[in-house]
């Protein structure tokens, strides 16, 4: 049996390939790919492989951000997901297995999204990512049934949106909501960057309870799509271009002109963390979720951080806990934002190149491959 895969062969090319199916080990399975998110990673490895901290080796195959069906398992595979929901054949799961389970993180801090192991993205057998009908999943690594009521084209967002998810969290954080402390109740959270980690933040700051979420990025196209996941205000910065501007313009929509009580910072650009220290108002909080890969340096006035009375945390993937709360958080709130909104571009395999283009120069805000 062979199956059809987008691999990449030398840098920057990528071809269609017929591969052998894998079959399963006893206590793993062959899902069919459904439909797989192109990630602003998966670009980040096409065409700047050097800005990532592990480059792949090639031959391999890209897309990390698929739902799946189970098409074959073996014998002794899994019969519940993490959360403990059956999970079988003909079952649409999602799955990450981001941990070694020997190193310190793994073993000590119980925090397998910090893995020092070297695992980052499971390449599965051979090099093998999910731009393919076939992907081969691990019994042992994190998989989580698909609740019947969540559509493919939503399931499909849980990388993006459940990054998002655990920012916010981290923004709520150190939550002394008396004393405005941390993410709360009728804030105003700025989201720096309109991809589809800010897209998800602003969704997701407006459902916990922030008063005013205002979105600073572009193009215009991808603020709209913000506006329409729950974002009160845009700024767009091919209009507004002046930082200082753009300072004045949050300040003039907050509360006695304090400026942001939460920054978000999903831009991934570093001037971007720069002006963060100027939205967030004293006593705030900063998330640094966008810079996933190494861009560059800013310099910046440590005495900010100190007149300011900072909270600042990074915010690294995705943590078991926030993994499986995002499909909870999607079951329950699909119908009333439209998460789905976010998918701009769809391609087959043969389009895996066209989509990598498209999302690279940002006309996608979400592009998927629907093998
Ligand atoms: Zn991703
Ligand atoms: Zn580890």
């Amino acid at each position: 049996m062979t199956m059809k895969a987008a691999v990449v062969t030398r840098p920057q090319h990528v071809e269609v390939q017929m591969r052998p199916v894998p079959q399963p080990k006893e206590k793993d399975a062959v899902i069919k790919i459904e439909m797989c998110g192109i990630c602003g990673t998966d670009v980040h490895l096409f065409y700047t492989p050097e800005s990532f901290p592990l480059p792949m080796k090639m031959p391999y195959v890209l897309g990390h951000e698929y739902v799946g069906t189970i098409v074959e398992k073996g014998s002794r595979f899994p019969t519940v997901d993490h959360l403990g929901n059956s999970i079988g054949l003909g079952d649409r799961v999602v799955y990450i297995n981001l941990n070694c389970g020997q190193c310190y993180a793994c073993r000590t801090l119980l925090a397998p999204w910090l893995c020092m192991g070297g695992v980052f993205d499971d390449p599965g057998e051979e090099g093998m990512g999910a731009f393919a009908e076939r992907f081969y999943i691990k019994g042992e690594g994190l998989i989580y049934r698909v609740p019947d009521e969540v559509p493919t084209e939503v399931a499909v967002l849980v990388d993006p949106i459940g990054i998002a998810l655990a920012a916010v969290q981290r923004a709520h954080r150190p939550g002394t909501p008396d004393r405005l402390d941390g993410l709360g109740l009728g804030q105003t959270v700025v989201v720096q960057g309109a991809g589809a980690i800010g897209a998800s933040a602003a969704a997701l700051a407006k459902l916990s309870g922030a008063t005013q979420v205002i979105v600073i990025g572009a193009p215009q196209g991808r603020l709209d799509i913000c506006k329409r996941l729950g974002a009160d205000h845009v700024i767009n910065i091919d209009d507004v271009t002046d930082p200082a501007e753009r300072l004045e313009a949050v300040r003039a929509l907050t509360p006695h002109r304090l400026g942001a009580d939460v920054v978000i910072e999903a831009a991934g650009i570093p001037q971007a963390f720069g002006e963060a220290l100027e939205l967030a108002r004293r006593g705030g909080t900063i998330v640094e979720v966008g810079s996933f890969t190494r861009q560059g340096t800013i310099e910046f006035d440590p005495s900010l951080l100190c007149y300011k009375h900072l909270n600042i945390h990074g915010s690294w993937t995705l943590p078991p806990a926030a993994f499986g709360m995002v499909l909870e958080v999607m079951r329950a709130f699909h119908e009333r934002v439209p998460f789905s909104e976010m998918i701009t571009h769809r391609f087959d395999l043969d389009g895996v190149r066209e989509g990598l283009e498209t999302s690279r120069r940002l006309e996608a805000l979400k592009a998927v491959v629907v093998p």
